[in-house]
């Protein structure tokens, strides 16, 4: 989703990274605890390193909902990441995003008309009340709360075996959206048989397939996808294998099946840190994830060699629209709530927040 970001002034995009860094500083000094700067992994190091707490989405769901003393909650990550810190914190807090461009394009591969509709095609034959509705946490609050609305719940790449686990023995189907890979590598995972999972393409027919194909489907995975991780193949696997015979593969899940199966370990972004730091001096790695994340493993742990998973050719695997998020965008934010304006605020409306509440709820209590 992309909203209209106002311009930032060149005062602040041309100025020098570190001296905004410092002036984001004192801004935060002069806020106190009224402010709570929560980052994402994928985030710049310069953004990353103003944040009072860094994590997953839902590590940062979570911190979002327990901040008490804060009333102002700037969330340096993309829009449904905020949406959903708006959706779990009370009225009297205000949640932020330094850049109003900073979507999810993969979240915007799934809007709730395209869902509603392929839900209203499937109700004309099968008995709904036994299909579960799952949404990645990378989705619209619409897409949250068409979820709630109808017994599901959210997941993150954190928990989504314990979550899909959850659906598949609530309901006899469970559909899936907005990721076709996180749906398939945790359905896998489960010991689902692959011919029970089939993929909605947007815009055909019954998503492009046959009545008896849906009906005979314990996993529909909507076929969105993250352009990042969708990149990481097991050609590069295994030329890391050749250079690195004793070097572990681990990748995010968004990553294609043929990725996660060649790799030595797969999981969200804490469990690749977990492990990373886990292992001990002079072990070697290749990272398939966001290119900041591997540079700050990269950064504190020296003695160990990590690489990108990536083609010689290409060292770019960043997320364009995270990195919309600079310490200019962050500053001017602050310095416009320090003069009493309340730009960029991300505001969910209640009846959107209700039913988007009950999914993330579930997720909490998976
Ligand atoms: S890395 Fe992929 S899934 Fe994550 S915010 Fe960027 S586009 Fe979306």
């Amino acid at each position: 989703m992309t909203m209209n970001q106002p311009p930032i002034p060149a005062t602040y995009t041309g100025a020098d990274e570190s001296l905004l860094v410092q002036r984001i500083y004192a801004r935060k000094k002069e806020f106190g605890k009224k402010l709570l700067i929560l980052a994402h992994h994928y985030q710049a190091e310069a953004v990353f390193q103003c944040a009072d707490v860094a994590g997953d989405s839902l590590l940062l769901a979570r911190e979002a909902a327990e901040a008490t003393d804060a009333e102002w909650i700037v969330f340096c990550g993309v829009h449904f990441m905020a949406e959903s810190a708006d959706i779990l914190t009370p009225d009297s807090k205000a949640v932020f995003l330094p850049h109003l461009d900073a979507g999810c394009p993969m979240a915007d591969m799934a809007t709730v008309e395209e869902v509603s509709a392929a839900w209203d095609e499937m109700g004309a034959f099968c008995a709904m009340e036994t299909v579960i509705p799952v949404t990645y946490v990378n989705s619209s609050a619409a897409i949250k709360a068409f979820v709630g609305k109808h017994g599901g719940s959210v997941c993150t790449s954190s928990n989504a075996e314990r979550v899909l686990a959850w659906a598949l023995n609530k309901g006899e189907k469970m559909f899936f959206f907005p990721d076709e890979h996180l749906g398939r590598n945790s359905a896998l995972a489960l010991g689902v048989d692959p011919t029970q999972i089939i993929l909605w393409k947007r815009g055909q027919v019954l998503g492009g397939n046959a009545k008896e194909d849906v009906e005979q489907a314990r996993v529909i995975l909507w076929d969105g996808y993250c352009e990042v991780h969708m990149e990481f193949d097991p050609v590069q696997i295994a030329a890391f294998r050749e250079e690195f015979p004793e070097g572990k593969v681990i990748v995010h899940p968004e990553s294609r099946y043929s990725a996660v199966s060649k790799a030595d370990a797969y999981g969200s972004t804490e469990a690749i840190i977990k492990a990373v730091a886990e292992s001990p001096e002079g072990s070697v790695w290749a990272v398939g994830t966001e290119v900041n994340l591997v540079k700050r493993l990269q950064l504190h742990h020296p003695g160990k060699t990590i690489k990108l998973l990536a083609p010689a050719s290409c060292q770019c695997k960043f997320c364009k629209t995270m990195q919309l998020v600079t310490p200019a965008a962050l500053l001017w934010l602050l310095d416009n709530l320090a003069e009493g304006r309340m730009v960029n605020q991300i505001t969910v409306p209640e009846d959107i927040a209700c039913d988007a509440r009950l999914s993330l709820a579930r997720m909490l209590e998976t």
